[in-house]
Protein backbone atom coordinates (compact mmCIF):
# COMPACT_ATOMS: atom_id res chain seq x y z
CA UNK A 1 0.00 0.00 0.00
CA UNK A 2 2.85 2.37 -0.18
CA UNK A 3 5.68 3.23 1.83
CA UNK A 4 5.73 4.21 5.80
CA UNK A 5 5.50 7.44 6.14
CA UNK A 6 6.65 9.79 9.34
CA UNK A 7 6.41 13.65 9.51
CA UNK A 8 8.31 15.84 11.92
CA UNK A 9 11.74 17.61 13.37
CA UNK A 10 14.76 16.68 11.81
CA UNK A 11 17.64 17.54 14.02
CA UNK A 12 21.51 17.98 14.97
CA UNK A 13 22.42 16.45 18.56
CA UNK A 14 24.83 17.78 20.35
CA UNK A 15 25.60 15.35 23.43
CA UNK A 16 27.66 16.15 26.51
CA UNK A 17 30.37 13.66 27.42
CA UNK A 18 29.56 13.93 31.42
CA UNK A 19 26.79 13.45 33.18
CA UNK A 20 25.43 16.10 35.41
CA UNK A 21 22.41 18.86 35.92
CA UNK A 22 21.93 20.73 32.53
CA UNK A 23 24.02 23.00 30.78
CA UNK A 24 24.61 25.66 34.01
CA UNK A 25 28.47 25.31 33.50
CA UNK A 26 30.29 24.85 30.34
CA UNK A 27 30.70 21.30 29.28
CA UNK A 28 32.58 18.90 26.56
CA UNK A 29 30.08 17.78 24.19
CA UNK A 30 30.19 15.75 21.00
CA UNK A 31 28.13 16.05 17.57
CA UNK A 32 26.54 16.86 15.64
CA UNK A 33 24.47 13.22 15.39
CA UNK A 34 21.40 13.12 12.91
CA UNK A 35 18.75 12.90 15.00
CA UNK A 36 14.62 14.20 16.22
CA UNK A 37 12.84 11.45 17.01
CA UNK A 38 10.48 11.45 13.58
CA UNK A 39 13.88 10.46 12.20
CA UNK A 40 15.57 8.20 13.90
CA UNK A 41 12.17 6.15 13.31
CA UNK A 42 12.30 6.21 9.79
CA UNK A 43 15.67 5.85 9.76
CA UNK A 44 15.55 3.07 11.62
CA UNK A 45 12.74 1.58 9.47
CA UNK A 46 14.44 2.32 6.47
CA UNK A 47 17.68 -0.33 7.25
CA UNK A 48 15.03 -3.13 8.21
CA UNK A 49 13.91 -2.20 4.34
CA UNK A 50 10.19 -1.94 3.12
CA UNK A 51 9.85 1.31 1.95
CA UNK A 52 9.81 4.37 4.29
CA UNK A 53 9.42 8.06 3.53
CA UNK A 54 10.27 11.35 5.50
CA UNK A 55 8.73 14.88 5.74
CA UNK A 56 10.20 17.45 7.40
CA UNK A 57 12.60 20.39 6.46
CA UNK A 58 16.16 21.24 7.40
CA UNK A 59 18.24 24.41 6.90
CA UNK A 60 20.67 24.61 3.83
CA UNK A 61 23.59 23.72 6.20
CA UNK A 62 25.81 20.96 7.28
CA UNK A 63 23.32 20.09 9.88
CA UNK A 64 20.74 19.35 7.65
CA UNK A 65 23.20 17.85 4.68
CA UNK A 66 24.20 15.39 7.19
CA UNK A 67 20.57 14.40 8.57
CA UNK A 68 19.50 13.89 4.65
CA UNK A 69 22.68 11.99 3.46
CA UNK A 70 22.34 9.61 6.69
CA UNK A 71 18.25 8.98 5.24
CA UNK A 72 19.30 8.61 2.02
CA UNK A 73 22.18 5.83 2.30
CA UNK A 74 19.60 3.94 4.82
CA UNK A 75 16.80 3.92 2.21
CA UNK A 76 14.50 6.51 3.04
CA UNK A 77 13.11 8.28 0.34
CA UNK A 78 13.73 12.01 0.94
CA UNK A 79 11.62 13.87 -1.55
CA UNK A 80 9.40 14.95 0.77
CA UNK A 81 12.25 16.67 3.01
CA UNK A 82 12.13 20.45 1.91
CA UNK A 83 15.82 22.58 2.55
CA UNK A 84 14.72 25.87 4.02
CA UNK A 85 17.62 28.58 2.51
CA UNK A 86 16.14 31.08 5.34
CA UNK A 87 16.56 29.01 8.65
CA UNK A 88 18.98 26.86 9.92
CA UNK A 89 18.65 23.01 11.03
CA UNK A 90 17.31 22.44 14.47
CA UNK A 91 19.21 21.40 17.28
CA UNK A 92 18.63 19.51 20.42
CA UNK A 93 21.60 19.50 23.32
CA UNK A 94 21.39 16.89 25.73
CA UNK A 95 23.19 16.17 28.99
CA UNK A 96 22.56 12.82 31.10
CA UNK A 97 22.23 13.70 34.93
CA UNK A 98 23.46 10.56 37.14
CA UNK A 99 20.61 8.96 37.51
CA UNK A 100 19.54 8.43 33.77
CA UNK A 101 17.23 11.32 33.63
CA UNK A 102 17.71 13.85 30.73
CA UNK A 103 17.97 17.58 30.56
CA UNK A 104 17.13 18.79 26.57
CA UNK A 105 18.03 22.37 25.11
CA UNK A 106 15.76 22.22 21.52
CA UNK A 107 15.79 25.03 18.82
CA UNK A 108 12.93 22.98 17.06
CA UNK A 109 10.01 25.05 16.34
CA UNK A 110 11.93 28.07 15.73
CA UNK A 111 14.55 26.58 13.04
CA UNK A 112 13.61 25.11 9.84
CA UNK A 113 11.84 21.93 11.48
CA UNK A 114 9.14 24.43 12.52
CA UNK A 115 8.47 26.17 9.03
CA UNK A 116 7.45 22.85 7.61
CA UNK A 117 4.91 23.65 5.13
CA UNK A 118 1.92 21.55 3.43
CA UNK A 119 3.86 21.75 -0.90
CA UNK A 120 3.61 19.50 -3.82
CA UNK A 121 6.19 17.42 -2.26
CA UNK A 122 4.80 16.54 0.58
CA UNK A 123 1.27 16.21 -0.92
CA UNK A 124 3.37 13.67 -3.70
CA UNK A 125 4.58 11.46 -0.88
CA UNK A 126 1.06 11.83 1.29
CA UNK A 127 -0.90 10.43 -1.63
CA UNK A 128 2.02 7.22 -1.86
CA UNK A 129 2.30 6.38 1.43
CA UNK A 130 0.32 3.37 3.13
CA UNK A 131 1.41 3.92 6.51
CA UNK A 132 2.07 7.04 9.05
CA UNK A 133 3.63 6.99 11.98
CA UNK A 134 3.13 9.98 14.67
CA UNK A 135 5.10 11.33 17.31
CA UNK A 136 3.59 13.15 20.15
CA UNK A 137 6.86 15.81 19.67
CA UNK A 138 5.03 17.26 17.32
CA UNK A 139 1.37 18.17 19.01
CA UNK A 140 2.85 21.03 20.01
CA UNK A 141 3.04 22.46 16.76
CA UNK A 142 -0.15 24.11 15.04
CA UNK A 143 1.22 23.71 11.85
CA UNK A 144 2.49 20.33 11.61
CA UNK A 145 -0.25 19.19 13.73
CA UNK A 146 -2.38 20.30 10.97
CA UNK A 147 -0.35 18.39 8.61
CA UNK A 148 -0.15 15.55 10.51
CA UNK A 149 -4.02 15.24 10.64
CA UNK A 150 -4.33 15.67 7.06
CA UNK A 151 -1.93 13.22 5.86
CA UNK A 152 -3.76 10.99 8.76
CA UNK A 153 -6.69 11.71 7.10
CA UNK A 154 -5.73 11.08 3.57
CA UNK A 155 -3.86 7.51 3.98
CA UNK A 156 -6.65 6.21 6.41
CA UNK A 157 -8.97 7.03 3.51
CA UNK A 158 -7.30 4.83 1.04
CA UNK A 159 -7.08 2.39 3.75
CA UNK A 160 -3.87 2.96 5.17
CA UNK A 161 -3.01 2.67 8.94
CA UNK A 162 -1.48 4.45 11.72
CA UNK A 163 0.87 4.21 14.62
CA UNK A 164 1.24 6.56 17.05
CA UNK A 165 4.46 7.01 19.79
CA UNK A 166 3.20 9.77 22.56
CA UNK A 167 6.80 10.38 23.13
CA UNK A 168 5.79 13.43 25.37
CA UNK A 169 8.03 15.73 26.63
CA UNK A 170 7.67 17.65 28.91
CA UNK A 171 10.04 20.62 26.88
CA UNK A 172 7.94 20.40 23.96
CA UNK A 173 4.25 20.28 25.60
CA UNK A 174 3.58 24.14 25.32
CA UNK A 175 0.40 24.74 23.19
CA UNK A 176 -2.27 24.32 25.31
CA UNK A 177 -4.60 21.84 23.27
CA UNK A 178 -1.49 18.90 23.10
CA UNK A 179 -3.81 16.93 25.44
CA UNK A 180 -6.99 17.54 23.15
CA UNK A 181 -4.54 16.74 19.58
CA UNK A 182 -3.01 13.56 21.57
CA UNK A 183 -7.01 12.13 22.34
CA UNK A 184 -7.77 12.68 18.56
CA UNK A 185 -4.79 11.05 17.48
CA UNK A 186 -5.21 8.30 19.32
CA UNK A 187 -8.88 7.47 18.32
CA UNK A 188 -6.87 7.65 14.84
CA UNK A 189 -4.28 5.21 15.70
CA UNK A 190 -4.40 1.35 14.65
CA UNK A 191 -1.17 0.83 16.52
CA UNK A 192 0.25 2.53 19.96
CA UNK A 193 3.83 2.56 20.98
CA UNK A 194 3.61 3.52 24.94
CA UNK A 195 6.14 3.44 27.18
CA UNK A 196 6.10 4.60 30.86
CA UNK A 197 3.15 6.32 31.83
CA UNK A 198 2.18 6.79 28.60
CA UNK A 199 -0.01 3.96 28.17
CA UNK A 200 -2.60 5.60 30.95
CA UNK A 201 -1.94 9.21 29.52
CA UNK A 202 -3.64 7.29 26.12
CA UNK A 203 -6.40 5.40 28.05
CA UNK A 204 -7.28 8.61 29.99
CA UNK A 205 -6.95 6.73 32.91
CA UNK A 206 -4.46 6.93 36.71
CA UNK A 207 -1.63 4.28 36.52
CA UNK A 208 -3.79 2.69 39.75
CA UNK A 209 -6.36 1.39 37.33
CA UNK A 210 -3.78 -0.95 36.43
CA UNK A 211 -2.62 -1.77 32.43
CA UNK A 212 -5.41 -4.26 31.31
CA UNK A 213 -8.03 -1.43 32.07
CA UNK A 214 -6.33 0.91 29.77
CA UNK A 215 -5.66 -1.77 27.51
CA UNK A 216 -9.66 -2.32 27.57
CA UNK A 217 -10.04 1.27 27.05
CA UNK A 218 -7.53 1.75 24.40
CA UNK A 219 -9.51 -1.07 22.34
CA UNK A 220 -12.82 -0.19 22.92
CA UNK A 221 -11.20 3.39 20.97
CA UNK A 222 -10.25 1.18 18.14
CA UNK A 223 -6.80 0.50 18.60
CA UNK A 224 -5.99 -2.95 17.22
CA UNK A 225 -2.44 -3.51 18.61
CA UNK A 226 -0.65 -1.88 21.61
CA UNK A 227 3.19 -2.60 22.23
CA UNK A 228 4.14 -1.32 25.44
CA UNK A 229 8.27 -1.01 25.86
CA UNK A 230 9.77 -1.48 29.35
CA UNK A 231 13.15 -0.32 28.62
CA UNK A 232 15.52 -2.92 30.07
CA UNK A 233 12.44 -4.90 30.35
CA UNK A 234 12.12 -5.83 26.87
CA UNK A 235 8.22 -5.22 25.39
CA UNK A 236 5.01 -6.82 25.97
CA UNK A 237 2.50 -6.74 22.52
CA UNK A 238 -0.99 -6.39 23.61
CA UNK A 239 -3.92 -7.45 21.00
CA UNK A 240 -7.78 -6.83 21.28
CA UNK A 241 -8.28 -11.10 21.21
CA UNK A 242 -6.71 -10.94 25.14
CA UNK A 243 -3.27 -12.06 23.73
CA UNK A 244 -0.65 -10.90 25.79
CA UNK A 245 2.85 -11.23 23.69
CA UNK A 246 5.97 -10.72 25.65
CA UNK A 247 9.55 -10.01 24.08
CA UNK A 248 12.72 -10.37 26.52
CA UNK A 249 15.43 -7.32 26.30
CA UNK A 250 18.72 -8.54 25.56
CA UNK A 251 21.51 -7.78 27.98
CA UNK A 252 23.21 -4.86 27.07
CA UNK A 253 25.92 -1.86 28.47
CA UNK A 254 23.80 1.83 28.15
CA UNK A 255 25.96 4.22 26.73
CA UNK A 256 23.62 6.92 25.28
CA UNK A 257 19.62 5.87 25.54
CA UNK A 258 18.75 8.35 23.26
CA UNK A 259 16.91 6.86 20.10
CA UNK A 260 16.06 3.38 22.05
CA UNK A 261 12.17 4.13 21.54
CA UNK A 262 12.37 5.37 18.13
CA UNK A 263 14.17 2.49 17.15
CA UNK A 264 12.26 0.13 18.66
CA UNK A 265 9.04 1.54 16.99
CA UNK A 266 10.81 2.15 13.36
CA UNK A 267 11.74 -1.34 13.28
CA UNK A 268 8.53 -2.59 14.97
CA UNK A 269 6.40 -1.15 12.21
CA UNK A 270 8.28 -1.54 9.59
CA UNK A 271 8.74 -5.63 10.26
CA UNK A 272 4.56 -5.74 11.07
CA UNK A 273 4.35 -4.05 7.51
CA UNK A 274 6.58 -6.76 5.92
CA UNK A 275 3.99 -9.01 7.45
CA UNK A 276 6.39 -10.84 10.36
CA UNK A 277 4.45 -11.76 13.21
CA UNK A 278 4.16 -10.06 16.75
CA UNK A 279 6.82 -12.54 18.18
CA UNK A 280 9.54 -12.03 15.01
CA UNK A 281 8.51 -7.89 14.98
CA UNK A 282 8.95 -7.82 18.63
CA UNK A 283 12.25 -9.54 18.87
CA UNK A 284 13.80 -7.37 15.96
CA UNK A 285 13.03 -4.51 18.05
CA UNK A 286 14.12 -4.97 20.75
CA UNK A 287 17.29 -5.99 19.43
CA UNK A 288 16.77 -2.27 17.64
CA UNK A 289 16.00 -0.43 20.76
CA UNK A 290 18.93 -2.54 22.81
CA UNK A 291 21.84 -2.08 19.91
CA UNK A 292 20.97 1.58 19.66
CA UNK A 293 21.72 2.33 23.40
CA UNK A 294 25.46 0.74 22.88
CA UNK A 295 26.59 3.66 20.65
CA UNK A 296 26.72 7.48 21.33
CA UNK A 297 24.29 9.18 19.20
CA UNK A 298 20.54 8.94 18.74
CA UNK A 299 20.31 6.70 15.54
CA UNK A 300 24.34 5.87 15.41
CA UNK A 301 23.17 2.18 16.09
CA UNK A 302 19.89 1.69 14.18
CA UNK A 303 20.59 -1.40 12.60
CA UNK A 304 20.06 -3.44 9.45
CA UNK A 305 18.28 -6.77 8.94
CA UNK A 306 21.56 -8.38 8.87
CA UNK A 307 23.01 -6.35 11.69
CA UNK A 308 20.19 -7.25 14.09
CA UNK A 309 20.54 -11.12 13.26
CA UNK A 310 24.49 -10.75 14.02
CA UNK A 311 23.25 -8.91 17.58
CA UNK A 312 20.32 -11.09 17.90
CA UNK A 313 22.96 -14.41 17.18
CA UNK A 314 25.28 -12.73 19.64
CA UNK A 315 23.70 -10.88 22.45
CA UNK A 316 22.02 -12.51 25.29
CA UNK A 317 18.72 -12.07 26.67
CA UNK A 318 17.90 -11.26 29.91
CA UNK A 319 15.22 -13.30 31.79
P1 LIG B 1 13.30 6.95 24.44
O1 LIG B 1 12.18 7.93 24.66
O2 LIG B 1 14.43 7.07 25.40
O3 LIG B 1 13.76 6.85 23.03
P2 LIG B 1 11.29 5.00 25.22
O4 LIG B 1 11.02 5.37 26.65
O5 LIG B 1 10.26 5.30 24.21
O6 LIG B 1 12.73 5.49 24.78
P3 LIG B 1 12.38 2.44 26.08
O7 LIG B 1 11.42 1.49 26.71
O8 LIG B 1 13.35 3.13 26.95
O9 LIG B 1 11.52 3.42 25.15
O10 LIG B 1 13.24 1.64 25.00
C1 LIG B 1 12.65 1.00 23.88
C2 LIG B 1 13.15 -0.42 23.75
O11 LIG B 1 14.58 -0.41 23.58
C3 LIG B 1 12.87 -1.29 24.95
O12 LIG B 1 11.58 -1.86 24.87
C4 LIG B 1 13.99 -2.33 24.86
O13 LIG B 1 13.67 -3.31 23.92
C5 LIG B 1 15.14 -1.50 24.29
N1 LIG B 1 15.99 -0.96 25.38
C6 LIG B 1 16.01 0.30 25.85
N2 LIG B 1 16.90 0.42 26.87
C7 LIG B 1 17.46 -0.80 27.01
C8 LIG B 1 18.47 -1.35 27.87
N3 LIG B 1 19.09 -0.61 28.80
N4 LIG B 1 18.78 -2.67 27.75
C9 LIG B 1 18.19 -3.44 26.83
N5 LIG B 1 17.23 -2.99 25.98
C10 LIG B 1 16.88 -1.69 26.06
Amino acid sequence: LGPTLCIGEILAEIVATTTGNGFLEPVPMIGPYPSGAPAIFIDQAGRIGGAAAMVGAVGDDDFGRVNIARLKRDGVDVSGIHTDPTLPTGTAFVRYRPDGARDFVFNMWTSAAGALAWTDAVDAVCTRAGHLHVMGTLLGHQTIWEMTERAATMIKARGGTISLDPNLRKELRGDPQTGSRFAQMVGMADLLLPSGDELYLAADLPPEAGEEAALARLFDLGVKEVAIKRGADGATCALPDGSRIHGAAFAVTELDPTGAGDCFGGAYVACRRLGMPVQQALTYANAAGARNVTFRGPMEGAGTRTELNDFISNTKRLA
